[in-house]
């Protein structure tokens, strides 16, 4: 937006648009090569999938969250907070996500018959790009079946954002979802614009506080209290609340002794490939 604003005040003198500001034309190209690259990413089989830890009170894993990786042949390992956005702005996200879920599921499926893993949760970010497609419940529905993975074990993460719009088709595509056995947490939840009636009407499962809470908890009151408000507000909805970005011991401690019980952040384990979860070996 502000390089849009940039590129007009300066074409705006001749009443033209300027395609040749220098730094602009650099700019945009880089997006443009990491675009065209990131179309060819899924052929090329450029994507994989991380997975962190989510515990419970003492440390025992309850579930886990896959985080998508892009490691590109030249710049090596682009982060999904560069190029998520990119595949939102574009539409590939659609692609990505299906990828995504699918990967997902069929590690879901694997873990029934692991004694050590069958309990688990799989949690996956769905963006609100690929959300509002019509068909993504139908998708999601012959992804489940397709991969025979168990849908009261996956647990889709949504953000805020997806209830800005058309909040009553979201809605009724989750108890859709629901109705299949898929559970839904709040991502990033207290950096979005929630209406807190509305969050009532959800079937949700689960809130999770936004690291930048977390990270800023016994430094800054105004995050202490808010966290501590959203710990009350999942209670009194019957939510499961998952505090995200945990890093420290003293962090944690302040959690569980404000009624936090799931955690997830790098003090239990950052995300990795699937052997390096902290859990039994496979039997
Ligand atoms: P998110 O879903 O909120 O994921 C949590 C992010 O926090 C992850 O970053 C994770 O690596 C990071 N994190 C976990 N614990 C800690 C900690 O203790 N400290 C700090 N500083 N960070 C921690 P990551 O993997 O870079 O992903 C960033 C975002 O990209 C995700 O935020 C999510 O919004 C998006 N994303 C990742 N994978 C996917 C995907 O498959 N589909 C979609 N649509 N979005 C995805
Ligand atoms: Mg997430
Ligand atoms: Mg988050
Ligand atoms: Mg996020």
């Amino acid at each position: 937006q502000a390089d849009m604003a940039l590129f007009q005040a300066k074409g705006a003198g001749r009443n033209t648009l300027s395609f040749f500001d220098p730094e602009m034309q650099v700019r945009l190209q880089a997006r443009a090569r990491l675009e065209a690259d990131l179309r060819l990413a899924l052929p090329r089989e450029e994507l994989l999938l991380h997975y962190q830890p989510q515990v419970a009170c003492h440390g025992e894993v309850v579930g886990v969250e896959a985080l998508v990786r892009w490691e590109h042949p030249e710049r090596g390992r682009v982060s999904p907070g560069e190029f998520i956005p990119l595949a939102e702005e574009n539409r590939l996200i659609v692609a990505i996500g299906a990828w995504v879920l699918e990967s997902a599921c069929r590690q879901l499926a694997r873990w029934v018959a692991d004694p050590a893993r069958r309990h688990l949760t799989l949690a996956v970010n769905v963006s609100p790009r690929q959300f509002r497609e019509a068909d993504f419940v139908e998708r999601v529905v012959a992804i489940l079946e397709a991969t025979r993975a168990p849908a009261e074990r996956l647990k889709l993460e949504v953000t805020e954002s997806l209830f800005l719009e058309e909040r009553d088709e979201a809605r009724a595509k989750m108890l859709r979802l629901r109705e299949h056995g898929v559970r839904f947490s709040l991502d990033d939840f207290g950096t979005g614009y929630s209406s807190l009636a509305y969050l009532k009407r959800l079937p949700l499962d689960q809130l999770k506080i936004d690291q930048s809470f977390v990270r800023d908890l016994l430094d800054d009151e105004t995050s202490a209290a808010i966290v501590a408000s959203i710990i009350a507000l999942a209670e009194s909805l019957e939510l499961e609340v998952v505090a995200e970005g945990v890093e420290t011991e003293a962090q944690r401690d302040w959690l569980l002794a404000h009624g936090c019980t799931r955690y997830q952040g790098y003090l239990f384990g950052r995300p990795g490939p699937l052997a390096e979860l902290p859990l039994p070996a496979t039997g």
